[in-house]
């Protein structure tokens, strides 16, 4: 139930940074600071240098001042954001939060669902890389993929390493039933003794007639 408390508390946070335009504008502006010289080349429709990440990408600068990537959806159905997402790299850490807040969001979701979610509203660089990252640490995933370590095995008991000795010296038993067995025209109940050496793990076993019987069995 808290845990469902804590979810919902963030996923309200993380609607109310997506709704609230002003705060988003100043968000998205500090997370482009560092794109300024792009952001003026693609104002003067100049190219950009040959040594920027950003240089294959079609850039738009919408009116706001934000640096968009033009996609080839603006005739669909979708939100402005999804038709123009902003630019912005993936080592911020404004966007390694927002990552964290929308993989929280959709309740611990996987690389994929994450991927989808984001790029619905951002362009991220290097975006697959910074979600695994930020999935990879999140700390309840952690906590969920963590496997408890395996416990030292103790010795082998002597009956386990009698070699050199008569076969069948030492056995472990199981013994069940009863079976329906068709003998002629009877059915009868019958037990299985089965009988493993513990030394070499070989196995025999035998029908017996009663429960108290298997103290005759013959190897
Ligand atoms: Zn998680």
């Amino acid at each position: 139930m808290r845990y469902r408390a804590e979810e919902h508390r963030k996923r309200t946070k993380v609607t109310k940074l997506a709704s609230n335009f002003e705060e988003k504008l100043l968000w998205l502006q500090a997370i482009q600071k560092e794109f300024r010289k792009q952001l003026a080349a693609v104002k003067a429709a100049l190219p950009l240098p040959r040594t920027s990440r950003i240089r294959n990408l079609a850039l738009e600068v919408d009116a706001s001042g934000l640096l968009l990537v033009k996609t080839r959806v603006a005739a669909s159905n979708v939100t402005t954001e999804t038709k123009g997402p902003p630019v912005v790299d993936g080592h911020h850490p404004y966007v390694r939060l927002y990552v964290q807040a929308v993989h929280e969001q959709l309740v611990h979701a996987g690389v994929k669902a994450t991927t989808n979610e984001v790029r619905q509203r951002l362009w991220v660089l290097r975006m697959r890389p910074t979600i695994r990252t930020v999935i990879k640490n999140c700390l309840r995933c952690r906590i969920r993929r963590a496997t408890p370590g395996e416990p030292p095995t103790g010795n082998l008991p002597a009956a386990r390493l009698a070699h050199h000795q008569r076969p069948f010296s030492y056995v472990g038993l199981d013994y069940f039933g009863p079976y329906n067995v068709a003998i002629g025209r009877q059915d009868q109940k019958r037990y299985v003794a089965l009988f493993t050496f513990l030394t070499t793990r070989a196995e025999r076993f035998t029908w017996r007639w009663r429960v108290d019987s298997v103290l005759t069995a013959p190897y």
